[in-house]
């Protein structure tokens, strides 16, 4: 299928890959990898994996491909945008999330006005997330992009577009677009909506992506300023899309990557990532995938970092389920350099993980738990309040069961966020059903604010959650952290952590800012 003419430029088209500047009283966006979008005053900023891939191969092709993340570079709007229209991409990709959905449709009608005034400027834009993938038909009625990418896999999308307009290569399933002979009115948007069919992932082997060139996708950016790193410089990898569970119903990136969509780079392409991360200086690593690879692959990574001496020179760090190993795999895993692991408490009760779909057991929080810290490792966790049929009674419960956990030292750190149901979500579709939405305001989608009905109030969810990030400081988990300090990473890793903990208490302010 051939949806538009291909026309210069040819190989060296322009490609940007581009993260506009954001701005907000509220703090700073925390956008790309980010399951559940937030303004953060943290200060903390992550590594958008995917887009980098897509990057990286991208620029093998002979592309001309610029990293235009304006969040990570603290740009203002104007310069951005100056630096926008001087450099004149052929292809600018913006990936979006709900909350800022309809500041990148601003965004999109600003460049294209721009655009307009100038006549050798060939370009299409493209969103891309989980917002467009739920919604993909909104935003060419809001804005006049060109291109909606719909599905998780990015990376390989962004080389099938190019190639698709510059080289005659076939449209894969899972775009969206205008058809070409409409498009002249920037008013007239909704236009005829062409498709290329549902999305599909399964085709896209991921060996076949190169390593990702993180001087090009300007790694250093993001290398410092990220909690989940204790030893820097840092930096991501996602060796897995997405979550070989991925049924929870609040998770936003079910959409993108639904159950049974799950593949992994091989365990030789992952240690090649983690080696050229290692040549570069990087010190600790985190991987997103949504829940790390379990069973053999995992035990093969793990040999594969030790046989290679890989453990004795970074530190890894990866999202977990409660009740997926055992205590000879965590064994390994400390063994191989693993010293952070996420995961997702999100309730200790089990009526609530059941209704999610998460489906963990509440007792298996401190089974596993206790394996890791035997095995070493550094767990995390986060917490969700705000369900809509979760009382103060249950909130409660599971604030008390997070005091205990980190009062006996089965945990290190904490995330606690309101829970949010976000379109394409099996949580979004129950709360349409069950007339629990109280807001159809995409800015409200922020987790600022409640976005469904509650038993609790806005006050109480806000107390709830300061109270989970004081409550889990008691005295005996302090003295404990002063007592494992051995080394300067240690004091400066607490130290920052501190900070951005009591800077994380801003970010859910007693009274919502609009
Ligand atoms: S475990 Fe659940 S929340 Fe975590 S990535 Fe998988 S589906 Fe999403």
């Amino acid at each position: 299928m051939n949806t538009t003419k291909k026309t210069a430029p040819t190989s060296a088209a322009k490609i940007f890959i581009s993260y506009p500047p954001l701005s907000s009283q509220k703090g700073k966006p925390f956008l790309s990898q980010n399951r559940q979008f937030q303004w953060t005053n943290t200060g903390n900023i992550i590594y958008p994996v995917i887009p980098a891939y897509g990057a990286s191969a991208l620029k093998k092709l002979g592309y001309d491909v610029y990293w235009d993340d304006a969040i990570a570079k603290n740009l203002t709007y104007k310069v951005w945008l100056k630096n926008l229209i001087t450099k004149k991409p052929n292809l600018v990709f913006i990936e979006s999330k709900t909350p800022v959905i309809k500041r990148h449709w601003q965004i999109i009608k600003d460049i294209k006005k721009a655009s307009s005034k100038i006549v050798d400027w060939r370009l299409k834009i493209i969103l891309m997330g989980d917002h467009v993938t739920a919604l993909p038909k909104e935003s060419f009625s809001m804005c006049p992009v060109d291109y909606v990418i719909t599905g998780g896999d990015y990376d390989f999308m962004m080389i099938n577009l190019a190639n698709h307009l510059y080289k005659g290569e076939k449209l894969e399933p899972g775009f969206y677009y205008r058809s070409h002979s409409k498009t002249k009115s920037l008013l007239n948007y909704s236009s005829n909506i062409l498709n290329s069919g549902p999305f599909a992932l399964k085709h896209h082997h991921l060996d076949v992506l190169p390593i990702i060139d993180r001087q090009l996708t300007n790694w250093e950016l993001y290398a410092y300023e990220n909690t989940n790193y204790k030893y820097t410089p840092g930096s991501y990898m996602m060796t897995g899309r997405d979550c070989w569970w991925g049924k929870c119903t609040f998770c936003s990136w079910t959409t993108t990557h639904p159950f049974g969509t799950f593949r992994t780079f091989s365990v030789k392409h992952t240690l090649d990532e983690v080696e050229n991360l290692i040549n570069l200086g990087v010190k600790e690593i985190f991987d997103d995938s949504g829940t790390f690879p379990v069973g053999k692959w995992l035990e093969d990574f793990c040999n594969g970092m030790i046989d290679r001496g890989f453990h004795k020179k970074i530190k890894f760090g990866c999202n977990m389920r409660f009740g997926a190993l055992n205590q000879e795999q965590y064994n390994l895993m400390g063994k191989a350099g693993f010293r952070f692991i996420l995961y997702g408490l999100e309730s200790s009760n089990q009526n609530t993980l059941n209704r999610i779909a998460k489906l963990t057991k509440t007792e298996d929080a401190r089974k596993t738990l206790t394996m890791a810290k035997k095995a070493g490792l550094e767990p995390h966790l986060t917490i969700m309040i705000g369900y809509p049929w979760e009382k103060m009674s249950d909130a409660q419960k599971t604030l008390d069961e997070a005091k205990s956990l980190f009062r006996d030292g089965l945990a290190d750190s904490m995330q606690a966020t309101r829970i949010i149901a976000y379109p394409g979500t099996p949580l979004f579709a129950e709360a349409k059903r069950k007339k629990w939405l109280l807001t159809d305001d995409w800015d409200d989608y922020d987790m600022r604010q409640a976005v469904m009905k509650s038993p609790l109030t806005h006050q109480q969810q806000e107390e709830l959650i300061q109270n989970l990030f004081k409550g889990v400081l008691t005295p005996k988990f302090l003295i404990r952290k002063v007592i494992s300090i051995r080394s300067l990473a240690d004091i400066k890793y607490l130290y920052t952590y501190a900070t951005k903990f009591l800077k994380k208490l801003q970010d859910f302010p007693k009274n919502p800012i609009h």
